[in-house]
């Protein structure tokens, strides 16, 4: 028979699946539906008995079939194998997890792009010999936990039109996060959250194989409120010396501490498919911890490890394996000495205010240099058992404007990974922070598996996908907007040039405007020939922050001149207010849900906070 006659008898290619796998039926069904998609031809997908474990074959040549592949080993967790001998491709994962990222990367090899703002997209047409050719390779991640966080309120669930606008996104995210290599999501409660996950997308966070993490600020949570009338010893006591419901709770009273503790318990059993508890206390930057004549000796960090270790314990006499985060934030950034977690318990580091301008570990910069030391102590106290919780896409420490820091979270996990971190999570805003950080996205998920990966690549390939008809000019346009950033980011939160950590620096703040300038003037001449609406939502995103970032350098300038400074401030504060008020004309679809209702609350707060600084 020669290839030409072959081609008429269906199929001439199949994907053989392990059948007692609870992926590869999945994986196997959708890698043969796009592989005859793009072939033109017929590609079965059969349950093969005589495989085992988390593995499909794809056999190129039925008329001559290669020998049985040796079965996977020394594959485990996320990693996986893709094995090619020019008559068959096998691909093994060291999980049913390791086995769909397999496919991902499959796909991507063979020229599928895929991006968190779209549905993935496949070449139209590909040729057996092309798949012949693929490049046989081993994929380790280098984090065992790579994760993306979002607080439960941004969904605004209580709205069933908002709710389906942000699962429109999800439902574009999570498949992306699989195909990136990602592995978890966690969902932060506030206070005034009234579930602790989005039912709706269980469904698909199990398909995709994204490990779902509950919990967050759940300090007023594990302490109900209306208890205070009847039991307000259960509540902490105020700088004031009144107790409050403001706070946590207080950890000397016994009945208060059982009460946390069962409420904890309950939350994990109730919610099994949780793989962490997120049990971090109240989101408040100072206290929430107590001060009653039991508590005053205690550290809140000692406190907070009070409240974590009755839990803790209570999961361990469970046997319960999963495992406690300990959040180490605001005022327990710092290490106590003191602190003794069990073995079930990690800290969460959350570096909030941080320089971002500058890697982590950047000696030469003074703000890190602290923050570095400290993780390096929390290392010490809990023997190495650490995550870090990043804000490479947070919109409000950002300020709503648009930024991109590659190779600071390359350069951030290389270093969290020498000191033998191997969890990493990055705070997200739904369909904003793909919209406004798409550079720090893709960075992430690609370094949180590849250590190697080029930070310079992440502009590219951003604008390839977002923009294919004009990539360079847009490329150069994503350089100009990183070098604006590390000029921006070097004092915590871009709309707060005044804090207790660090104060903006004027030359800086003139710099990064100049370079916003350049990447706007160069989406402005393109506009000029194109109506696409991706592009002129985000040249109003960076006509908002480059008008914002000039605000704030005349703000900054305004502090430094007693003389005029009332009339100057309330002029920079007006541009400001401008600049931010573009907002409004960026179509709904990119902004997301965090764009279209909360910013304008969050616009009000940071105004009112530069009047008062
Ligand atoms: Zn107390
Ligand atoms: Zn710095």
């Amino acid at each position: 028979m020669s290839p030409d006659d072959r081609r008429d008898h269906a199929p001439s290619l199949t994907v053989r699946f392990a059948a007692d796998d609870r992926v590869a039926p999945f994986a196997a069904r959708g890698l043969a539906t796009r592989l005859s998609a793009m072939l033109g031809q017929p590609v079965a997908a059969l349950a093969a008995p005589a495989l085992a474990g988390h593995r499909l074959v794809v056999d190129l040549d039925l008329t001559n079939p290669a020998e049985s592949h040796a079965a996977a080993d020394q594959l485990a967790g996320d990693s996986f194998r893709i094995e090619c001998d020019g008559r068959s491709i096998a691909l093994d994962g060291g999980s049913e997890r390791g086995l769909l990222h397999a496919v991902g990367e499959l796909f991507e090899d063979l020229g599928a792009s895929f991006a968190p703002w779209r549905d993935p997209e496949f070449p139209a047409h590909l040729d057996v010999a092309r798949l012949r050719r693929v490049a046989s390779r081993t994929i380790v991640p280098a984090f065992d936990r790579r994760a993306f966080a979002a607080d439960l309120m941004t969904w605004h669930y209580q709205d069933a039109a908002r709710l389906a606008a942000h699962l429109a996104h999800d439902r574009l995210f999570i498949p992306w996060m699989t195909a990136r290599g990602m592995n978890a999501f966690a969902f932060i409660r506030h206070a005034q959250d009234t579930q602790a996950r989005i039912e709706a997308l269980n469904p698909l966070l199990e398909k995709f194989q994204v490990d779902a993490e509950y919990g967050g600020h759940l300090g007023q949570l594990l302490m109900p409120r209306e208890l205070c009338e009847s039991h307000p010893e259960y509540f902490t006591v105020a700088a004031d010396g009144a107790r409050t419901t403001r706070g946590n709770f207080c950890v000397s009273n016994r009945e208060a501490l059982a009460m946390v503790r069962d409420r904890a318990l309950a939350l994990v059993r109730e919610r099994p498919e949780n793989r962490l508890l997120h049990l971090w206390g109240a989101d408040l930057k100072h206290g929430g911890w107590c001060r009653c004549a039991a508590c005053a000796a205690l550290s809140p960090q000692l406190q907070y490890m009070k409240a974590i270790d009755a839990v803790a314990a209570a999961l361990a006499d469970s046997g319960s394996e999963i495992r406690v985060a300990y959040l180490a934030y605001h005022d327990t950034l710092e290490p106590d000495s003191a602190l003794r977690p069990r073995d079930n318990v990690w800290f969460e580091w959350a570096p909030r205010e941080r320089c971002y301008a500058h890697p982590i570990d950047d000696s030469a910069c003074a703000t890190n240099r602290k923050y570095f030391a400290s993780l390096a102590r929390y290392l010490e106290i809990f023997d190495g058992r650490g995550m870090v919780f990043e804000y490479y896409a947070d919109a409000i420490l950002f300020g709503g404007l648009s930024f991109a820091t590659p190779a600071v979270i390359v350069s951030d996990l290389q270093a969290y990974h020498r000191l033998g971190i191997r969890a990493v999570s990055c705070l997200t805003f739904g369909a904003f922070s793909v919209f406004a950080y798409p550079l720090n996205l893709e960075t992430f998920a690609r370094a949180s598996r590849s250590l190697g990966y080029d930070p310079k690549t992440a502009a590219v390939e951003i604008a390839r996908t977002r923009y294919p008809r004009c990539a360079a000019t847009m490329t150069e346009a994503y350089r100009a907007i990183a070098r604006g950033s590390a000029m921006a980011l070097r004092y915590g939160d871009v709309l707060r040039p005044f804090n207790q950590q660090a104060q903006a620096n004027l030359p800086a703040l003139r710099e990064a405007h100049r370079c916003f300038a350049q990447a706007l003037a160069a989406a402005e001449h393109l506009m000029a020939g194109e109506g696409a609406s991706m592009l002129a939502a985000e040249r109003e995103l960076w006509r908002l922050s480059c008008d914002a970032l000039a605000g704030l350098a005349a703000y900054v300038a305004a502090h430094a001149d007693d003389s005029t400074v009332r009339a100057a401030h309330e002029a920079a504060i007006g541009k400001i207010a401008t600049a931010l008020d573009r907002m409004g004309a960026i179509a709904p679809e990119f902004k997301g849900t965090w764009g279209s209702y909360d910013f304008e609350r969050f616009k009000a707060l940071a105004l009112d906070r530069l009047r008062q600084a």
